[in-house]
């Protein structure tokens, strides 16, 4: 399935995306993360990019413009997003 903002494929894209301060991050699955569920779980993330494995761990971009999201809370602490 083509996402439009599937933009992470490795690990150094996490990495800057990070660093660019992004508050919400895609998965795989159709979930969203939030950053401090990103930055706790990073090893998890980064090993499931690497890998290509369909986890609920594997970040593949940004999740878009809000009106968009069909999520509400972040898929791991169930904080509201
Ligand atoms: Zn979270």
């Amino acid at each position: 399935m083509e996402c439009p903002y599937e933009v992470i494929t490795t690990t150094k894209e996490l990495g800057s995306t990070l660093r660019s301060g992004e508050e919400f991050f895609l998965c795989h699955d159709g979930t969203i993360l939030c950053r401090k569920c990103v930055l706790e779980n990073y090893k998890l993330i980064i090993s499931s990019i690497k890998n290509r494995r369909n986890d609920g761990w594997r970040v593949i971009g940004l999740p878009g413009p809000r009106e968009e999201w069909t999520e509400s809370h972040c898929a791991h602490c169930g904080e509201e997003l």
